[in-house]
């Protein structure tokens, strides 16, 4: 997987077309500790999973964000588009991570079902066909095959919107690109 990522480690790190962009903007703020600017609005939508051990440092009010699991949007877009529609914004980043829970969901079946019986009171049976409704679409297979293909279909839906797929590494909490071959 490393050899997908590209690290930004300085400014010439940011791809050229992305470069004073909100998404060249982002990598400063995030990995480059670029001080922080004040915003009256939002210029850019971040789309990233709801895993804990990720944090973004980024200035009040600089980016809408959607956390889902594995950062899919594909049941989120109502809310993409609201981004784009009110809160005009013109970039997207999709941001995935390594460690996904969202990959191999099946794996986690058994502990899913008790867990549910045990810490929100449901019937197992219930907790079951909950399971295997829902696991088939939030299921992500592969981090960075993911992010990928979910850039692409949001670069057809929504074409005059730059879109960048982007890596949070969470042992050292930084963002690379997702090299797109
Ligand atoms: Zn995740």
């Amino acid at each position: 997987m490393k050899n997908l990522l590209a690290p930004v480690n300085s400014s010439d790190d940011i791809k050229a077309e992305y470069r004073n962009t909100p998404i060249g903007q982002l990598l400063e703020y995030h990995n480059l500790n670029r001080p922080f600017e004040t915003y009256e609005k939002a210029s850019l939508l971040v789309g990233m999973c709801m895993d804990n051990r990720k944090h973004l440092n980024i200035p009040d009010n600089f980016a809408f964000i959607i956390r889902s699991g594995g950062a899919n949007l594909r049941y989120s877009e109502f809310k993409v588009s609201y981004a784009i529609g009110v809160g005009r914004v013109g970039h997207i980043v999709l941001i995935g991570h390594n460690n996904c829970g969202m990959v191999n969901l099946i794996s986690r079946e058994t502990e899913f079902i008790n867990g549910l019986v045990e810490t929100a009171g449901w019937e197992k049976e219930r907790a079951e066909e909950h399971f295997l409704h829902f696991a088939p679409m939030f299921e992500i297979g592969s981090e960075t095959d993911f992010i990928l293909s979910e850039t692409k279909r949001l670069r057809l839906r929504y074409p005059k919107i730059i879109i960048a797929p982007l890596f949070y590494l969470v042992e050292d909490n930084k963002l690379y690109f997702l090299e797109e071959f």
